[in-house]
């Protein structure tokens, strides 16, 4: 069973970190990134959203 990471997303605009995610550790050990389409409330539309550490 993989363990999980916990991770952000931050608004790749403003900055804002509103969202939290988990992300596996062989995801992370290959080197992955998390990139998502998410509605900022900041900017009030979707942004792409990049994943920042704790
Ligand atoms: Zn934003």
């Amino acid at each position: 069973m993989a363990a999980r990471e916990p991770m952000f997303l931050e608004c790749s605009e403003c900055g804002t970190r509103y969202y939290r995610t988990t992300k596996t550790t062989s995801a992370l050990k290959q080197g992955q990134k998390i990139e998502k389409m998410k509605f900022c409330p900041k900017c009030r539309m979707h942004r792409v959203h990049k994943e920042r550490k704790k």
